[in-house]
């Protein structure tokens, strides 16, 4: 085997199977079928990564097919922000966009070609009888009276059904299967039900919607879907799924295929839990930066580049797994780390004064922009008497081993000088408000001709020149691995530090332009970038989008 047949995952190599065998004419058409009940999530990621990468990988197509059966749920908004977030992942879907609702005509003829073969009963029994009747994994279900109701009886009944004769929930179309079959979804499930919503699509022209068992397979067919990949959960419908390309429809035979869906620790993931999130206020909306949805992500500073990576790099697998978050943070540093342009940024500022520099003269000194990309360049930065460094950067008092700033210290300010700590002065409380310092002239760069060594080294602005900015840190929304796994309530788990706003930070001054969306390396704090809802021109808020420490890396060391 080459290796190149060795790194197939299961879905391509059953793909690879077909195309040899010549299945579908050689052709691959997936879908991505997202219902439009909520923003898409990180786990959505993962399966536009698979469907749309197999279209490309196999020169064939992926549609994008909204699952718009359930309208009381649905929103146009939600239909909006799909069609972004997966553009913005870089994946297009060309003119192959299409919504289950336009095939509610033709679903319809379906079902009564279903009636008429025989396949397909109207049943009156209420939801609670249909529940005893059903049976439960141990026991066969009971065969509903509904069940031997004429063909034309049934027929007459469906039709007044679509006509609006009768309430919500009078009557369910349901297909003649087998009542004692051991998998339950096979118990003559429900085709359509009655119910009187105004459809985001097709107003009110319909009030008898289809359930998604019947809705799904038969859009798979209609479109030509070749291999229908879906989430676990569905491998016990897969039997019903065939039935229904067998038994209606136009003929062709899609093949579902399941994978294991995505779980992230410190995360949850389902669209329902995520609208409560919204709806508690927890979080400011579906794209609050602490989010797992996509347009949290990229608010928060991830890039495609990195979503992509982390999708190809957990893989496709057959048995549910959890990931560990920290995999995708570090798939964000590997990225940012190659592109972000790296700036000075002091987030808890204390003011250095250094008393042998002139006062009132500035210097703009060299400082190159990534050291891992030559070609981005080096900027100005201007340097002057008074600056601000990281009040953790100095200590009155430090223990053995502390190499930043204390009084008789000598350190490195990136790009600038040596500087050695001769004092400080305290407020009234006894806060230390200013370190005073004398600079090394022949330091200039960061290095000196006698090759003198210090072993810390600081970032630092100019206090004149820095501007004033805002700085929100994120950590995970929730305080556990498995939210809710203790009690079973997810909210019980929500951490109470997840946000914290940074004012008066004080900022580089060429950040002072920086555009929504940008990203930065702050030296030492993490990337950064601006976000796109709360800045303003000149008045950019950053979100850190990850910090440095990169416990994956490590991890993967020590193992
Ligand atoms: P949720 O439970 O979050 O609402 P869903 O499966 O109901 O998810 P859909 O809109 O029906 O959401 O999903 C569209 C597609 O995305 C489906 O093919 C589904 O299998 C896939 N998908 C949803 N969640 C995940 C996940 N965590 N990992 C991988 N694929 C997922
Ligand atoms: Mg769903």
């Amino acid at each position: 085997m080459s290796e190149e047949t060795v790194s197939l995952n299961f879905i391509e190599k059953i793909i690879e199977e077909d195309l040899k065998a010549k299945k579908n004419n050689g052709a691959v058409i997936t879908r991505f079928p997202p219902e439009p009940n909520g923003y898409l999530h990180i786990g959505h990621a993962k399966s536009i990564c698979l469907n749309f990468g197999l279209a490309e990988k196999y020169n064939g197509c992926c549609h994008l097919r909204f699952d718009d059966t359930n309208p009381e749920k649905e929103d146009i908004e939600y239909i909006d922000s799909i069609r972004e977030d997966i553009q913005w992942l870089g994946f297009d879907w060309g003119t192959n966009e299409f919504f289950a609702s336009d095939y509610f005509n033709k679903l319809y003829e379906f079902a009564e070609k279903l009636i008429m073969d025989g396949k397909a009963y109207v049943d009156g029994l209420s939801p609670e009888e249909i529940r005893k009747y059903r049976g439960t994994l141990t026991e066969p279900g009971k065969e509903s009276p509904g069940r031997n109701r004429s063909i034309e009886e049934n027929l007459d009944l469906f039709r007044r059904m679509k006509a609006g004769e009768f309430e919500d929930g009078k009557y369910l179309l349901r297909a003649k299967i087998d009542m004692s079959s051991p998998n339950l979804n096979m118990r003559d499930p429900a085709l359509y039900r009655i119910r009187r919503v105004t459809h985001h699509r097709t107003g009110d022209r319909w009030c008898i919607y289809p359930m998604y068992d019947f809705t799904h397979p038969l859009s798979d067919a209609i479109e030509g879907i070749t291999h229908s990949v879906c989430t676990l959960e569905f491998e016990d419908h897969r039997p019903l799924y065939n039935w229904m390309v067998e038994n209606t429809g136009p003929g062709h035979r899609p093949q579902q295929i399941e994978f294991a869906r995505l779980n992230l620790t410190y995360t949850v993931m389902s669209k329902r839990k995520l609208l409560k999130l919204v709806e508690s206020g927890i979080v400011s909306g579906w794209d609050d930066p602490r989010m797992p949805t996509i347009s949290g992500f990229r608010r928060r500073g991830y890039t495609p580049e990195s979503i992509r990576d982390f999708a190809g790099r957990i893989g496709v697998a057959k048995a549910n797994s959890t990931v560990d978050i920290a995999l995708l943070e570090h798939c964000l540093r590997d990225d940012l780390n190659k592109r972000a342009k790296r700036v000075m940024a002091v987030l808890d500022p204390l003011k250095v004064v250094i008393d042998n520099y002139p006062e009132g003269k500035v210097e703009y000194l060299e400082a190159e922009n990534n050291p891992e990309d030559e070609t981005m360049g080096n900027r100005k930065i201007p340097f002057s008497r008074e600056l601000y460094i990281e009040r953790e950067d100095f200590m009155e008092n430090p223990p053995k081993k502390y190499f930043r700033l204390s009084p008789g210290n000598e350190i490195r300010l990136k790009h600038a000088y040596y500087v050695t700590c001769t004092g400080v002065v305290k407020d009234e409380t006894g806060t230390v408000v200013e370190v005073h310092c004398t600079y090394d002239p022949d330091s200039k760069g960061g290095w000196t001709e006698d090759g003198r060594k210090v072993r810390g080294t600081s970032h630092w602005v100019s206090a004149s020149h820095a501007f004033e900015g805002e700085v929100r840190l994120y950590s995970h929304l929730f305080s556990t691995e498995v939210p809710g796994e203790k009690t079973g309530d997810f909210f019980d788990d929500i951490a109470e530090d997840s946000l914290t706003i940074l004012k008066g930070c004080m900022l580089e001054p060429s950040l002072k332009e920086a555009e929504p969306g940008e990203f930065f390396q702050f030296l030492r704090k993490g990337y950064f970038c601006v976000d796109s809802r709360d800045s303003s021109k000149g008045k950019p808020v950053f979100n850190r989008s990850v910090a440095m420490r990169d416990t994956w890396a490590k991890l993967q060391k020590k193992g």
